[in-house]
């Protein structure tokens, strides 16, 4: 029996549902699709393609370790995959085929015509549940309905988790080895061979690769980092969070290996010792959540709020003050450090995400869609359900989102996140001589103008109030 296994967001040999059960008792081959076009239409970023084509260069080594054959074939739109995977199953007489399922409507449509035209042909197609911790539309309120509200969500799988945590799959054994497979492509492009412009070596160099170096980053933060997770996470200054979310995303780790490596040290029994490990826990279910919502809700990746009424609201098109957020020029230092930190690396910090979001759709009233495609056009770890997730809890217009009329005022927690200022001065090199006090909001406090940063671009008073009436005129 011959198998394909078909990568996707899953760029990992461990713990990987599909490959595992790709390989039982069957010679498997192993199958990548590169699709500029249809990246470009989703705005993932570059780096993030990067990130991905590196990897994959990885996985490829991994692979000949394995004498599992690899295939690269680009095709730019994801609605001509499923003649090309059909051609060359039948060239290769590969009787089944298996894949991590994804959620995402594109996605699924995507894999729908794949199943029709392999079946037509006799050829099975398996997808796996791999990218949660829980089967996507498994998690159901006592009505049978998905859970809106986040607190029962967690409840939900704390129930689960507390019955058994979900274990990670067998390793893989190393196949007998086969004739080469010829006539089919295993050479990784670089991001200029698909069209993008080179990502800087230093740039690299932030977001290293390989499967072994970022289980090791895991334990490492898990062993050093998560006792005080709780406490120091949302200081910007701290390097205190993961930074796993982008390898979390294009699967070089599963979420599985997280809770494994979370309760490594309860012999993988669900038993949270301390806050720390409880609040991280709680971000991984944050990211389940928002997976789960993605496919009970697929209008929230159409591009529509979750809160219905919210489609109505009044959001201003302002180009200039869109341009000046982006740049990091609105002259609030807190959002301008928040932008320029995510245009040099392509992350952000959570609690500055928070803030900047909330600045755009409320401050600003410019309509949180234009800053959630942003986000994505940046982000090494763009992800659909966690951004479109982010963007509409800062926007009052999602699931459990942040009441309208609760809106953060950045200068405050400027002074609450990052008291001595050490933020802003990294990304803010204009305002470095700036003492601890007048950094977080200069031209109140004294700073001259002409020293090459911007007046705020708007008043936090009055345009706090305009948010809020725009929202009451709702109903
Ligand atoms: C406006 C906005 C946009 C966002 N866009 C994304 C995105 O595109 N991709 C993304 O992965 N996260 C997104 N987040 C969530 C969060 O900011 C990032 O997951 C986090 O900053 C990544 O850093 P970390 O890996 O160090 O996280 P840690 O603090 O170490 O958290 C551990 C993991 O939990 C998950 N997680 C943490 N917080 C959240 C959250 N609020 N929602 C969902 N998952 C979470 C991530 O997978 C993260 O790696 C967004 C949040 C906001 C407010």
């Amino acid at each position: 029996m011959k198998t394909l296994i078909w990568f996707r967001q899953d760029l990992r040999i461990a713990d990987n549902a599909a490959l595992w059960h790709a390989t039982q008792h069957a010679e498997c081959i192993a199958y990548v699709v590169l699709s500029p076009e249809q990246w470009r239409i989703h705005d993932d970023a570059p780096i993030k393609i990067d990130l991905y084509l590196r990897q994959l260069q990885q996985l490829k080594q991994q692979l000949e370790q394995l004498n599992i054959p690899l295939i690269i074939q680009t095709i730019p739109l994801w609605k001509n995959v499923a003649q090309h995977l059909l051609a060359l199953c039948q060239k290769l007489n590969i009787q089944a085929v298996h894949a991590n399922a994804e959620f995402a409507v594109h996605e699924q449509q995507r894999d729908l015509l794949c199943q029709q035209q392999l079946q037509q042909a006799k050829i099975a197609f398996y997808t796996h549940q791999d990218r949660t911790l829980f089967p996507i539309g498994s998690i159901r309120n006592q009505s049978g309905q998905p859970y809106k509200v986040f607190g029962a969500f967690k409840q939900n799988c704390y129930q689960r988790l507390n019955i058994q945590l979900p274990a990670c799959y067998p390793d893989i054994q190393v196949q007998a080895s086969h004739l080469p497979i010829t006539d089919f492509n295993d050479e990784v492009p670089t991001l200029p061979n698909l069209g993008y412009l080179e990502i800087s070596h230093q740039l690299q160099q932030l977001w290293p690769v390989g499967e072994h170096y970022i289980q090791q980053q895991l334990d490492k933060f898990i062993e050093d980092e998560v006792f005080n997770y709780q406490q120091l996470r949302d200081f910007p200054a701290l390097n205190a969070t993961s930074q796993l979310a982008a390898y979390l995303n294009i699967g070089v780790l599963s979420i599985r290996q997280c809770l494994q490596a979370l309760f490594h040290k309860q012999h993988g029994q669900f038993s949270p010792e301390n806050a720390g490990q409880q609040c991280w826990l709680d971000e991984l279910l944050w990211r389940e959540f928002y997976q789960h919502i993605l496919f009970d809700f697929p209008e929230v990746s159409k591009h529509q709020p979750f809160q219905t009424k919210t489609s109505t609201l009044q959001w201003r098109n302002d180009k200039q003050d869109f341009e000046a957020w982006k740049n990091g020029k609105t002259g609030i230092p807190i959002v301008d450090a928040g932008m320029r930190q995510l245009k040099a690396t392509g992350w952000m910090h959570n609690r500055v995400r928070m803030i900047c979001a909330m600045f755009l759709s409320k401050n600003l009233l410019i309509d949180w869609r234009k800053g959630e495609q942003w986000f994505m056009q940046q982000l090494i770890d763009g992800d659909l359900a966690a951004n479109n997730g982010g963007w509409q809890w800062s926007a009052s217009t999602g699931t459990d989102a942040v009441p309208y009329f609760r809106i953060f005022n950045p200068i405050s927690q400027s002074e609450k996140f990052d008291p001595k200022g050490e933020y802003l001065r990294q990304w803010l090199p204009e305002l470095a001589t700036l003492d601890d006090k007048s950094i977080h909001a200069p031209y109140v406090k004294g700073y001259k103008a002409g020293l090459g940063y911007p007046q705020p671009i708007v008043d936090l008073k009055t345009s706090r109030v305009r948010a809020i009436e725009a929202f009451k005129a709702l109903g």
